[in-house]
């Protein structure tokens, strides 16, 4: 839902970052190489942060600057293709909002200025890849199962209504198992018409979810949470496919899942992109693998015939 009170107390799309954020006031974080992994398979770099990283993503188009939001790695999934690795000793520690918040700040400093552009690995690559394209609410597990989400989301909110640096997108990266949480719904009234949500949306069936995501949640939890919130404003569907010890999703696993995504169109949820796309980081998982191009394409296509929303492969 969007907020006119606070869309005027933020900076204009395109506005020049000011002076004093521009000249870096607070020390740069330092880049560390090689770059970690995430959750949802592309690399990222905690610079000398605890809690914000940046990461050079596909699905965001370039550069999203990310804040991990389990740090602890809860997570209500287990999917096989996750590449946070459950198995060491969870860190203790959750996520420390005034900590974050402090992170963002100069980790927003660093992209928008243009340091990171000075920076290996980062000077070789094109400038528009180091465009900040959004900041997101994701990590190493269910950001809606986050402790403090409220706290989270009010405070990457209140960094953007201070108007320090120019309007940026918020994008809240869920399973949507907890988008039903009444902190959850409230929290997300904060945002604007010009953040997004993207939902992880893996499977048709309850047996594919169970086999895929092994979740502690049913699958119609997840699309009765899709519904309930696609009809309000819009859900981008991420739907990752794995190569599954040798084999690609069956015919009948994508049929069930063309088919609950129609009947989530039918529904009243709002789908303005599916996302679809295969694990490219390694796993935890040793049976996981990479779909090839031309059977996302597929499925991608079918996407499109059986329902008519629209669906890109990254
Ligand atoms: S939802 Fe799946 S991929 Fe994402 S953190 Fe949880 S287990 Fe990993």
């Amino acid at each position: 839902m969007s907020e006119p009170n606070k869309m005027s107390a933020v900076a204009e799309p395109g506005r020049q970052i000011p002076e004093a954020a521009s000249h870096a006031p607070v020390k740069a974080p330092k880049p560390r190489t090689p770059a970690p992994v995430t959750a949802f398979g592309c690399p990222r770099n905690f610079l000398d942060n605890r809690f914000v990283y940046v990461t050079v993503s596909a699905r965001a188009r370039g550069l999203s600057v990310g804040v991990n939001m389990n740090p602890d790695r809860m997570c209500n999934f287990d999917c096989v293709y996750c590449d946070v690795d459950r198995r060491a000793p969870f860190p203790k520690h959750p996520l420390d909002v005034s900590i974050m918040s402090a992170e963002l700040h100069r980790t927003l400093v660093f992209v928008l200025s243009g340091q990171i552009r000075l920076q290996p690995p980062y000077n070789g690559l094109p400038a528009e890849l180091l465009e900040l394209r959004h900041v997101a609410l994701s990590g190493d597990g269910e950001p809606s199962i986050c402790p403090n989400f409220t706290d989270a989301v009010q405070s990457v909110v209140h960094v953007r209504a201070k108007g320090a640096f120019p309007f940026f997108k918020i994008v809240l990266l869920t399973n949507g198992t907890g988008l039903d949480l009444p902190p959850v719904e409230q929290s997300l009234k904060l945002l604007t018409e010009s953040d997004e949500i993207w939902v992880k949306l893996d499977a048709g069936s309850q047996a594919f979810m169970d086999r895929v995501n092994r979740p502690q949640a049913t699958l119609k939890k997840v699309l009765a949470n899709i519904v309930k919130l696609g009809r309000h404003r819009p859900v981008v569907i991420q739907s990752l496919f794995p190569l599954l010890n040798g084999e690609p999703p069956a015919a009948e696993d994508i049929g069930e899942y063309l088919e609950r995504l129609k009947e989530l169109k039918a529904a009243g949820a709002m789908i303005p992109l599916v996302q679809v796309y295969s694990p490219t980081r390694p796993m935890a998982q040793a049976q996981c693998g990479h779909l090839p191009l031309k059977v996302l394409s597929d499925i991608a296509k079918q996407i499109r015939a059986h329902t008519g929303l629209h669906a890109e492969v990254f």
